[in-house]
């Protein structure tokens, strides 16, 4: 009997084994490793640890031609029930330089550098302690700093492209650049990465401007954020906002204003408590999030005229 002949992913299995050891596995299921909780499985998975292990990685996918997705905690992507072909990095590099902070003046403008596997809230909260200012809007913003520099994530008046100086970036021929926040042509959470076709970028590391204060002027400022968050957000599987709001309105009035605050379809549901986040009840799957995707926007559409954009992203193959 003929044995099959190996895929490129096979050899990129083998390729990723023989540089990760046994670190990378097949089949796994990403609903796992979304906080949506959806999501069918990828073909290839890997965890790494830091920004090199990062730029290994997807050189050796690019040069066995295999898409490459990179997974911060997945809290801004509905993953289809089909799972995402290729390889998926789960990206947990972790490294911080915070600035000397001995004999920092109040109001002084300091830079930090972060891995982009860094825990966002995580890193407001240290900053928060150490009485560095400019990124407490964060701390209720579950993600990487790689997936907010792409999504430009923000609240509360402030964003990452207020925060950020630049950025180093593994670009599409393969070298490492250092880019100015400039270069990103941020908007509405969205960026020039965004925008681009996936995976051509990948983001490395990050410098953030901050400034000096006292940590009990920041940790204050912080608290007071989080109870504001608490007060208003709903719990439970969810990837937040699932619509932009639309110019001089919000998608969740719109939403509400439709009538279909609460309305279910399989185990996914509106949430009762603010119209634009979309909870997974326990057993959703991608398909039931898409009818109530679909229904708001045709219903919004219908009585008001107004095109809902989604903020989330969707990725992989919807189809099981
Ligand atoms: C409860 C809740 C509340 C939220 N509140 C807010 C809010 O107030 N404001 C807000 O802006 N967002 C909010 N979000 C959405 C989400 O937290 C942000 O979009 C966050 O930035 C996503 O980061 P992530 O690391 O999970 O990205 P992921 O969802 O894992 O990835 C998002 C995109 O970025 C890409 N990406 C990730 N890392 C890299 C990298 N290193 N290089 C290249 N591409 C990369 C991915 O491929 C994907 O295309 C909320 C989500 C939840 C669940």
């Amino acid at each position: 009997m003929e044995l099959p002949m190996p895929t490129d992913l096979d050899r990129l299995f083998i390729d990723l084994s023989i540089r990760f050891d046994n670190r990378p596995r097949r089949n796994e299921p990403l609903a796992q490793h979304t906080t949506f909780r959806i999501g069918g499985p990828a073909d290839i998975w890997l965890t790494v640890e830091h920004v090199d292990e990062l730029a290994d990685a997807v050189l050796l996918a690019r040069r066995r031609g295999v898409p490459v997705f990179i997974l911060g905690t997945g809290a801004n992507i509905l993953v289809g029930d089909g799972g995402i072909r290729g390889l998926v990095i789960e990206n947990r590099a972790g490294e911080v330089q915070f600035p000397p902070l001995e004999g920092l003046a109040p109001g002084a403008e300091v830079l930090l550098t972060a891995d982009s596997g860094v825990n966002l809230p995580g890193l407001a909260r240290r900053c928060a302690r150490r009485g560095l200012r400019g990124l407490e809007w964060a701390a209720g913003i579950p993600g990487t700093i790689g997936g907010a520099v792409v999504n430009n994530a923000g609240a509360y008046g402030s964003d990452m492209a207020h925060t950020l100086y630049r950025v180093e970036l593994l670009s599409p021929s393969g070298t490492r650049v250092w880019q100015p926040v400039e270069w990103l042509e941020y908007g509405y959470r969205t960026s020039r990465l965004k925008r681009s076709a996936g995976g051509e970028w990948v983001v490395l590391r990050a410098e953030l401007r901050l400034v000096g204060d006292t940590p009990a002027n920041v940790e204050a400022r912080l608290a007071e954020l989080n109870e504001r968050r608490k007060a208003s957000q709903p719990p439970g599987a969810t990837v937040g906002s699932m619509f932009k709001n639309p110019p001089g309105d919000y998608a969740g009035r719109l939403i509400e204003a439709a009538g279909l605050k609460g309305l279910r379809q399989g185990g996914a549901q509106i949430s009762p408590v603010h119209a634009n986040f979309f909870q997974n009840l326990g057993d959703a799957t991608c398909r039931d999030v898409l009818v109530l995707i679909h229904t708001a926007q045709t219903r919004v559409r219908k009585l008001f005229g107004v095109e809902l954009e989604l903020e989330i992203e969707l990725v992989g193959e919807m189809e099981p």
